[in-house]
């Protein structure tokens, strides 16, 4: 077999691994769509007493009919209601989406405990908010004025913000409304995203297009520069898991959102102009990218085989796949610690991030994008969009002959549109004279030895 049939046919497996993960997925929801009703009531009884009772109650609520819970005591008396904020503040979003809570108050609006039926949010963030759910509770929500700040979970403000004002608003109109009290304050409207972020985004993936048809070495690695400093450090926008399992979850983030942006309108882009984001746009590819520039070329003389990057480079649609399978079908969240980009730049830096991000950063020294290459299952994701690629005939050629990631084709799934092929500069890889046999080097026993290194760490904390 040749090796770019060999090449295609890795390929082909990495878009049916996520054809085939798309359709358990399919299955799965059709089948748990009838939980749902079910776990309503079951979330409700798990923040009352063993002895108070659930009665549900029917209202009229803007033109429609809502339905909440009366808890009342074993006597009979009524000790609190329940009601969901879907009917009330489902026009507030937080990082992603809208968020939904299940609330408990008080006869008197006193709010006693919450569940969260629906969100998007990063889990990590969320888990910050729900670790200090305290802070939610105890106030008024019937009686809350503009002046009664809730306070916010610092590390996880967005969210944090967004589940204040639905308590807020939810407890404010079910009090108006539906008890017929006084009315307190106007709802406020919430909002994820200021709009600086939004606009700087939207031109760096406009530049990020635009620059490929004048690059140079030097704008490439300004532009790198910017996007660890501008999308990373500052303001943390990254496409990553969260993004792949809003998509397949169809769960679109509300729009004028940066999420809305890595969710909806990059995919897009990269459907009609290629992977240019991890590329370009990636903080944590730029971060190994621009180590890769220290690389000690003395030292480490050669790369290692278009071969042995091609065959490793298939381990990041396993890691996609599994990660797909374990939170959609097993909804099995510690999987998605996989995905370093998550908490690269949140600072939620865990054990095994420490185990793999730091060894991947030194590794690009040897290796340029080791992780991107290898690993990455958002990498892998767009791969796969890539083989789309409307745009190709009038985008800039590549000279694969040159590529130092393991490209040897035009149209390979892996190019990430980086241009270093192209630079002036850049040398065409040696052939290998057809009668010798490809032998491996120290350099793909390293690159082998440092893969299976990151298995067994990848296993050891996903499992
Ligand atoms: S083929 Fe060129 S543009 Fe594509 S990944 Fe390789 S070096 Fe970058």
């Amino acid at each position: 077999m040749t090796n770019k049939k060999f090449y295609k046919i890795i390929d082909t497996l990495g878009i049916l691994l996520l054809i085939t993960a798309i359709a358990l997925i399919t299955y799965s929801h059709i089948n748990s769509e009838k939980k749902e009703e079910s776990s309503l009531h079951q979330l409700a009884k798990e923040m009352i007493s063993s002895d108070a009772v659930l009665e549900l109650q029917n209202a009229k609520y803007n033109k429609g009919d809502i339905e909440f819970f009366e808890v009342k005591t074993a006597h009979g008396e009524l000790d609190g209601y329940i009601f969901s904020s879907e009917y009330f503040a489902a026009d507030i979003i937080g990082y992603n989406n809208r968020i939904l809570l299940l609330i408990y108050t008080a006869p008197d609006g006193i709010h006693k405990d919450f569940r969260i039926l629906e969100h998007n949010e990063t889990p990590e963030y969320l888990d910050e908010v729900i670790k200090k759910r305290e802070i939610f509770l105890g106030q008024n929500l019937f009686k809350l004025t503009p002046s009664d700040k809730l306070e916010m979970v610092t590390g996880a403000t967005i969210s944090s913000n967004a589940m204040s004002q639905i308590l807020r608003k939810s407890g404010n109109l079910f009090s108006a409304h539906i008890l017929k009290n006084k009315v307190i304050e106007a709802p406020q409207k919430g909002s994820s995203a200021t709009s600086i972020p939004v606009i700087i985004f939207s031109v760096m993936l406009i530049l990020a297009i635009a620059v490929r048809f004048k690059i140079t070495a030097t704008i490439r690695y300004i532009f790198l520069i910017l996007t660890v400093i501008i999308l990373g450090i500052v303001y943390n926008i990254q496409f990553s898991s969260d993004q792949i399992i809003s998509l397949i979850s169809l769960q679109i983030p509300a729009i004028y959102t940066t999420a809305f942006l890595l969710t909806v309108v990059m995919p897009i882009l990269i459907l009609i102009f290629g992977n240019f984001y991890c590329g370009s746009l990636c903080p944590v590819g730029a971060v190994q990218e621009l180590i890769a520039l220290i690389r000690p070329k003395k030292l480490i003389p050669r790369s290692p085989s278009q071969m042995t990057i091609k065959i490793l480079s298939t381990f990041k649609y396993l890691t996609l796949f599994s990660l797909i399978i374990g939170i959609m079908l097993f909804h099995y969240t510690p999987i998605l610690n996989i995905d370093i980009i998550r908490s690269a730049f949140a600072g939620l830096w865990n054990n095994y991030f420490i185990l793999v991000m730091l060894p991947s950063v030194i590794l690009s020294l040897f290796f340029k994008r080791f992780w991107c290459r290898i690993f990455c299952p958002t990498g892998a994701f767009l791969s796969i969009l890539n083989y789309v690629k409307l745009a190709r005939k009038i985008l800039p050629f590549i000279k694969p002959g040159k590529c130092d990631k393991g490209v040897s084709r035009q149209n390979e799934l892996d190019c990430i549109s980086c241009d270093y092929c192209r630079f002036e500069n850049t040398p065409f890889r040696k052939p290998t004279p057809k009668s010798e046999k490809p032998k491996l080097t120290l350099s793909d026993y390293f690159m082998i030895t440092a893969t299976c290194y990151l298995i067994v760490v990848l296993v050891i904390f996903s499992v």
